[in-house]
């Protein structure tokens, strides 16, 4: 495999949107294997309570293990908390356990809460795990662990199911990231739309996909992702589809996602 651009500074992405089951996970852990598979070092921070990018990357997320929620009270660095997937050596998680469940609401009174995970995000801790990328795995919720994800970020990467109601929703994301935007973090950007789940014998993923280029423009990456029974199986596995079935449409096209995103990277400095 060619190499891809190492960034000109470490990009750190947020994968959000309040829906559930629109690919949020999928898409942090493929283009985060795909990125790997480039040589390009990358962590996968997962930050929902049910861990299901831990479980994709069979990185250990039993309860007391050390994970995002120590990380986030300040008690371990964030490079103790990484693990490295089997998958690569490329390819890093900070696991999600159940405890995390409860951080939602734990964070309420502490202090700078919005702010928890920019703050264990260190430079230190950053360049002792030597990434290039950060995916960071929202929960399906606008809640303070996703405001802690959009503050820790300089871009949001937006996953949109090809399906009914697909822009159902983006609005409010919307509207909270420019709210993140004005009082919390004045970098964070929207520079990224994936389009995934697309079914190709359906006139209404075609609708779906052409209202949201024409809203959005180029913000929407090329490559769209297909509905596939391998991008579904491979988490049952431990696996990402890029290890599970290699040659697999679902694989190839996250490839081909991860190389937009590392090509725009490179172009834009950041996007
Ligand atoms: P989210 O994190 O937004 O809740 P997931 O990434 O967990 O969404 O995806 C929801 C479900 O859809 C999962 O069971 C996942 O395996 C499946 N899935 C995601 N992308 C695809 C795809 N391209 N083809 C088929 N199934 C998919
Ligand atoms: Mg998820």
């Amino acid at each position: 495999e060619h190499q891809l651009p190492r960034p000109n500074r470490r990009r750190v992405l947020t994968v959000a949107n309040q829906k559930g089951g629109v690919g949020k996970t999928t898409s942090a852990v493929n283009l985060a294997a795909g990125l790997a598979l480039h040589g390009l070092k990358t962590l996968v921070i997962d930050l929902d309570p049910q861990g299901n990018a831990s479980t994709a990357l069979n990185v250990d997320h039993r309860s007391g293990t050390p994970s995002v929620y120590e990380a986030l009270l300040g008690e371990v660095s964030l490079a103790d908390a990484a693990a490295v997937s089997e998958q690569s050596p490329n390819l890093l998680c900070v696991p999600a356990t159940i405890d995390l469940a409860g951080a939602e609401i734990e964070l309420v009174s502490m202090a700078s809460r919005e702010a928890r995970l920019k703050e264990a995000l260190t430079d230190e801790a950053l360049d002792q795990l030597g990434v290039d990328y950060i995916f960071i795995d929202c929960p399906p919720s606008l809640g303070l662990l996703t405001v802690n994800a959009m503050v820790a970020a300089q871009e949001v990467l937006i996953p949109i199911q090809c399906e009914y109601y697909a822009l159902e929703g983006l609005g409010q994301l919307l509207s909270n990231i420019e709210l993140v935007q004005r009082h919390l973090n004045p970098e964070l950007a929207v520079s990224t739309i994936l389009l995934t789940m697309y079914d190709g014998r359906t006139k209404l993923a075609d609708q779906v996909t052409q209202e949201v280029r024409s809203h959005f423009g180029d913000v929407v990456l090329k490559t769209v992702i297909p509905r596939s029974v391998k991008v579904s199986e491979a988490p049952g596995y431990g696996q990402t589809v890029l290890a599970y079935d290699p040659g697999s449409r679902g694989a190839m096209s996250y490839l081909d996602a991860a190389r937009e995103v590392a090509e725009r990277g490179a172009q834009e400095g950041t996007a």
